[in-house]
């Protein structure tokens, strides 16, 4: 630390909030509940400690480990490479944001320029913000545990910082994001908010974490923009799925998903359209510099717009569907440091066709979307697949002058396509058929590099080879915890889980050489099946009938119907701890069938359209796609 820095400090200290925080909470603090003003206006929730030796309450969350500090920024960007200790200047951490009670609304009548009144409600936005973005991470679908990534170890540290990174004056909002830390820069004017109050720029920042925890290095240009981009639509995911303040439709309806970054931070206007993005194919973006990455990021977030939205011939999907599958494409295996663009849209691409099934909508759309901006390109016309006796027989519709790899994975696993065959010369190939069940695809190989090819569909070939696992029983479960048993020949199984009720695909859990296994489900109704296979996952056998076991999150409570007009009905209940989203279901009075979802909604109020008759009004914790997690609530009828 310098000496002008350790002088602005000095002047900081004197002025109240930030002279009580330098005190580091001891052991021996209490997790309380509190809340504080944000720079919105709006009261937030935050979880806090209180320390009995000195009287005072700190914005440190222990349950998801996330801490609130004041000081200085040591980087504007993150850099794996440079550890934090050796940043110059390095991070300071100066104090954990405190109050005298645990409600921060200091000085909220006094003098607004006051920088210690801002530094306060920009902490509660952050701390709020964040503690709600971990909570999304961690639930349904993504169930991402805290430790794998972002918090790893020793929690995540939000920097609100009043420096100038590396000496560089800032004159714009800035965050910066890595594993453990989160910073934002104290920039405010006129038109803009400290970057804290906006959910989605926050949300950005983890997503970088995430990406760094798995592989992905922030340095080169493609990969820098990757980074950015799948920033950018876990942000506006993130936002879309747990915003309530700045997106509550009173009928209980949700906004279409809004490509616009930052908007909650401006007071009119925004950091930048990320489904509208300058850039729109990857040819115009091979022409450009992009150091920072802002400008090739619009292609991911593009055809995520294009997902969600729809366009030419692309089918728009469910947001939970889209958010499944970005976040399948990042998580467990297919990043490496220096993954492309078009490398990332292959595998989310992969990724829908392992979720969702080949011929599926889901599919389609992620097809489309990565190929309208130049990311997918374009694979051998007429790919199709022939057997004969286990000899198969591959032919495409392309002049022979091509190189064409073959390729091949188990199905239903989540590999990349090994590549088993490269033909010049001809458009058909005869191979013999892998054991048991696999998925073949052809590509082109024109690149000197066959790191990248863009896959044509798959074609399956089923060559059975063990008789189907029998009598699949549940031994016991505890909570999440289950354990089956079932007879069979084979030499290995693997157990298989899906959401009951959808079209899904199975989702490979575990594999062993016994015939029982300890496995966890998930909140809700699951099915789950097993399969004899091979050392390397392929399936040998069909799957096992399932086995169906429910585990519901506790319902709601104090549901009920707070007004009832001639023409609708609005219900309230309380929330339930974790849970980003809800459905009303109906039922018709005197019939016993299964309870009619109505609406879905991040709130928990809601109203709706009144039907004749008269019907039962339930309410219960969904996922992002609608699968219902909890039990439900109690009945209130109209
Ligand atoms: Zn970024």
């Amino acid at each position: 630390m310098n000496y002008s820095k350790s002088k602005s400090f000095t002047m900081l200290l004197s002025a109240g909030i930030i002279a009580n925080s330098i005190c580091l909470p001891a052991y021996g603090d209490i997790a309380v509940p509190g809340s504080g003003i944000g720079q919105s206006g709006v009261a937030k929730e935050l979880r806090m400690v209180y320390n009995p030796n000195d009287g005072m309450y700190y914005l440190r969350n222990t349950v998801d480990n996330i801490e609130t500090f004041f000081g200085y920024g040591g980087s504007n960007k993150f850099n794996p490479d440079i550890p934090e200790s050796s940043l110059n200047p390095r991070p300071g951490f100066v104090g954990t944001f405190s109050h005298t009670s645990n409600f921060l609304d200091s000085y909220c009548d006094s003098d607004e320029t006051d920088p210690n009144i801002l530094y306060q409600k920009a902490a509660v936005d952050a701390h709020s913000n964040v503690t709600k973005i971990v909570k999304f991470f961690k639930n349904a679908p993504f169930y991402r545990n805290n430790q794998e990534g972002v918090g790893e170890g020793e929690g995540i540290k939000v920097l609100i910082s009043t420096s100038q990174p590396r000496r560089v004056p800032i004159l714009k909002p800035m965050g910066w994001g890595s594993k453990n830390y989160i910073g934002v820069h104290f920039y405010h004017d006129e038109n803009v908010r400290i970057l804290s109050a906006g959910l989605d720029v926050l949300a950005h920042e983890y997503t970088h974490g995430l990406l760094e925890y798995e592989g992905l290095v922030y340095s080169g240009k493609e990969t820098v923009a990757l980074h950015e981009g799948i920033a950018d639509v876990f942000g506006i995911l993130a936002r879309y799925y747990i915003a309530n303040e700045y997106s509550f439709n009173q009928d209980g309806s949700d906004d279409a998903l809004c490509g616009l970054i930052g908007k909650d931070i401006f007071y009119n206007g925004y950091l930048r359209d990320a489904f509208n993005p300058e850039c729109t194919t990857y040819d115009i973006y091979k022409t450009k510099d992009d150091n920072s990455g802002l400008y090739g990021c619009g292609l991911i977030s593009r055809a995520a717009g294009l997902m969600a939205n729809g366009g030419p011939n692309i089918p728009a999907i469910g947001y939970g569907k889209i958010a499944r599958i970005f976040y399948d494409a990042i998580n467990d295996g297919y990043l490496t440091e220096n993954t492309s663009l078009q490398e990332f849209a292959n595998y989310a691409l992969l990724s829908s066709s392992l979720l969702y099934g080949d011929g599926s909508q889901e599919y389609l759309s992620t097809k489309a979307a990565f190929t309208a901006v130049g990311l997918l390109r374009m694979s051998p016309k007429d790919f199709n697949l022939y057997a004969n006796n286990n000899s198969i027989t591959l032919t495409w519709n392309e002049s022979p002058d091509s190189t064409v790899g073959i390729f091949r994975k188990a199905s239903g696993t989540k590999v990349k396509p090994l590549l088993i065959q490269r033909v010049i010369g001809t458009n058909r190939c005869t191979l013999d058929a892998f054991d048991g069940i696999s998925d073949y695809y052809v590509a082109f190989l024109n690149d000197a590099s066959v790191l990248n090819p863009a896959y044509s569909d798959a074609k399956r070939y089923e060559k059975i080879t063990n008789s189907t696992p029998t009598n699949l029983r549940m031994i016991s479960k505890n909570g999440l915890n289950v354990q089956f048993e079932w007879s069979g020949t084979g030499d290995i199984f693997a157990i298989y889980r899906k959401i009951s009720g959808t079209s899904n695909e199975f989702e490979m859990l575990g594999r062993t050489t016994s015939r029982q296994i300890n496995v966890n489900t998930i909140n809700g109704k699951c099915d789950f099946s097993v399969a004899a296979v091979s050392f390397d996952g392929t399936r040998l056998s069909a799957f096992s009938p399932v086995v169906t076991v429910e585990e519901y999150l506790s319902a709601p409570t104090y549901f009920t119907a707070t007004s009832e007009t001639s023409s609708d009905i609005t219900f309230t209940w309380n929330s339930v701890s974790d849970a980003n989203r809800y459905a009303l279901y109906r039922t018709s009075d005197g019939t016993y069938d299964p309870p009619v979802k109505v609406v879905e909604t991040k709130n928990t109020t809601c109203k709706v359209p009144k039907v004749p008759g008269r019907y039962h009004y339930q309410v219960a914790v969904v996922d992002l796609e609608g699968n219902r997690l909890s039990s439900f609530s109690s009945v209130v009828s109209d």
